[in-house]
């Protein structure tokens, strides 16, 4: 079963209203800032300046003569143009002169009183004081703190708002606080085989010279590859947490700006950063943003993307040999990303993170439900019964609702009934609905996987059967994993008409079970056409066409993918390929049908155990359809 799952691409046009927006807020809060900076200061320093509570009263030159005359003054005062008067009745006064003219010899033109000046006390005092360098320095100051003021809140307020526009080159690399939030293995439930795969990389990142003695190459790139909400970030953290390093978390998708350069400038900066705190996990989130395959010549290239992809894989390869960062990436389409970015030394690991089972859910659920009060009638497994296709997320999302939902109804402790309650305020919340898998799905879903199983299991040489799981795995909506027993490079027609048969199986058995046919079935069926038709066009495996190859196909070898095909082959031949593929599939489709309608105990038990248990592993497997005595088939 296939079902991709689109995400909606990003509008840059809305982003940069937005950003535009943004600024524009920032602006005007700014001005109205320096404003209010610009009254306060001009308000101390005008405090300053006239420092005396008692104003002094302003009298003019003539005034000054005649109280000199009168015998009324006691000291003056001259600094500059401005004089300072004390009268001998303590009372202080103060007057201006002109600037060129000495003070006496105004006084004389006006025709003081020679006798009673004599009297008073006459200082002169050099214009040298701070208020006179106030006076030039701060009406040609202001301004320019003023300006400078604005700009620099205006940065400030760029920088740490939610735009990043001023920020150029700056990776906005996150480094997250392991000692205050520690985060292990044990706080991710489920995921088992993912663990068991990083925990190589926390080996090497607790103890790399261990490896590095031996000449080990250290994994470099690791992509985590899962549903949204499946933990993909939570493992990764993990994986820090585990190994005591720093975590530093970007995401791809913040690259994508509005400026050509900044994302591989950025990135620069993100590895440098982590470089310097090696040992250390690097963390790219949603790196299909950037990673989509490049070139193709299709609806033209992001020039910023390429660029910045461009700059991942620099990074990547440019790393020493004894490097200690491990770089983790989280996607949900593996399936877009550019193959460079998949190639040994870059991205060479890929651990698939699946949607939890039955059993991981109620291991979620445990995790979180700590910390919050339970009745003890609580059951939390009735609870993972009813959310199949729930991803980690949505059930932390339904125990933090069902505390809210106990909280509202003034709840000491949360009962069962609200857990239920939350499933639906999960289900109908906005995201969610088309993932949810109805009871009739699920047994689809059984069926169609149990076919697939129980055909692999029947068929003569055929690979055996890891695990069958109804859990959506990646984009598919279940799967039947079934290895080889050794390495194989080369296979034999009969293997690929035993994997046609197994293909199609799921389909049949939907057929039989149900008289109909769901569209999960999609995908199988053009993989079963695509080997068939390989089979004859590149195998020779047809008896009817003969040991020749037909299409010539230009593969860019270093990119691992087919860039066109071109036919070199008459109509009458591709009407001949086209009947060949024909038989092979019909071939194929009797003998799984065979099979099924033999064996339709069998299937029932599979998809019985299967619709309980979500996941088979190959012993349980092979313990239900043991008693069913199936006999093997050759195609
Ligand atoms: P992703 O990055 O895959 O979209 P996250 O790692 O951000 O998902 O998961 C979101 C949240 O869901 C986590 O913070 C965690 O609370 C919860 N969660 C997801 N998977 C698990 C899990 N396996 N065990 C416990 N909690 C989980
Ligand atoms: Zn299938
Ligand atoms: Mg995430």
């Amino acid at each position: 079963m296939e079902e991709k799952t689109g995400r909606p691409p990003v509008f840059s046009k809305f982003k940069f209203w937005h950003t535009i927006r943004n600024i524009m807020s920032n602006f005007t809060k700014n001005i109205i800032w320096s404003l209010v900076t610009l009254i306060v200061i001009s308000l101390v320093f005008s405090s300053l300046i006239e420092s005396g509570t008692t104003k002094p009263k302003e009298i003019n030159i003539n005034e000054l003569v005649a109280k000199i005359n009168a015998g009324e003054v006691k000291t003056i005062v001259i600094s500059g143009e401005s004089i300072k008067v004390t009268l001998s009745d303590g009372t202080e006064a103060k007057s201006k002169k002109e600037a060129e003219s000495g003070f006496t010899e105004t006084l004389k033109n006006l025709a003081v009183d020679q006798a009673a000046l004599q009297k008073v006390q006459l200082e002169i005092e050099e214009p040298s004081g701070w208020q006179f360098w106030a006076g030039i320095l701060i009406p040609t100051l202001l301004p320019v703190i003023f300006i400078g003021a604005i700009f620099w809140l205006m940065f400030r307020q760029a920088r740490t708002g939610v735009n990043q526009a001023f920020n150029f080159g700056r990776s906005g690399v996150r480094l997250s606080n392991l000692a205050k939030e520690k985060i292990t293995f044990n706080d991710v439930a489920g995921c088992k085989e993912a663990k068991e795969e990083l925990m190589e990389v926390v080996e090497f990142l607790k103890s790399p010279k261990k490896f590095l003695e031996l000449g080990a190459r250290i994994p470099r790139g690791v992509l985590l590859v899962g549903m949204p909400g499946t933990g993909k970030t939570l493992l990764a953290r993990a994986v820090a947490g585990e190994a005591n390093v720093p975590f530093f978390n970007i995401s791809a998708s913040e690259f994508v700006e509005m400026f050509v350069g900044v994302g591989a400038s950025r990135t620069r900066d993100a590895f440098a950063v982590a470089k310097r705190a090696a040992p250390a996990i690097l963390f790219v989130d949603e790196i299909d943003a950037v990673g989509r395959q490049r070139g193709a010549g299709m609806g033209g290239g992001n020039d910023e993307r390429e660029q910045t992809l461009n700059q991942i894989l620099v990074e990547l390869d440019g790393f020493d040999r004894d490097t200690k960062i491990i770089v983790l990436a989280a996607t949900n389409r593996p399936d877009i990303l550019d193959p460079a970015l998949l190639r040994p030394g870059r991205f060479d690991r890929r651990v698939v993170i699946d949607m939890p089972d039955i059993k991981d859910r109620e291991e979620i659920l445990k995790i979180h439900v700590r910390g919050k009060p339970l009745s003890p009638k609580v059951d939390l497994k009735k609870i993972a019964v009813r959310t199949p296709g729930f991803s980690g997320a949505d059930l932390a999302n339904l125990t933090n609702e069902s505390a809210i939902l106990a909280a509202r109804k003034n709840q000491k402790i949360i009962e069962q009934e609200d857990l239920y309650s939350s499933i639906e305020k999960v289900i109908l919340g906005p995201e969610r609905k088309n993932r949810i898998i109805s009871v009739k799905e699920k047994e689809i879903t059984a069926y169609h996987e149990g076919g697939h199983a129980l055909v692999a299991a029947s068929l003569k040489d055929s690979d055996p059967v890891h695990k069958v799981s109804i859990v959506s795995r990646g984009t598919a909506g279940g799967y039947t994993m079934k290895l080889p027993l050794e390495e194989q490079h080369l296979r034999t027609k009969t293997q690929f008409l035993n994997d046609l048969a197994v293909m199609l199986a799921g389909m049949i058995a939907e057929k039989v079970q149900f008289n109909d046919i769901s569209t999960g079935a999609s995908s199988d069926l053009k993989e079963a056409s695509a080997l068939a038709r390989k089979m004859i066009t590149k195998y020779g495996m047809s008896e009817v066409l003969g040991p020749l190859t037909f299409g010539k196909t230009d593969e860019l070898i270093f990119l691992g993918r087919e860039i066109s095909s071109e036919k070199n082959y008459s109509e009458k031949v591709a009407e001949k390929i086209d009947e060949e593929v024909k038989n092979f599939i019909t071939r194929s489709y009797e003998t799984a049908k065979k099979i099924i309608v033999s064996n339709k105990k069998a299937l029932a038990s599979v998809a019985k155990a299967l619709i309980e248990r979500e996941t088979l592993e190959q012993e349980d497997f092979y313990s239900i359809i043991k008693p069913f005595k199936i006999k093997p088939v050759s195609v």
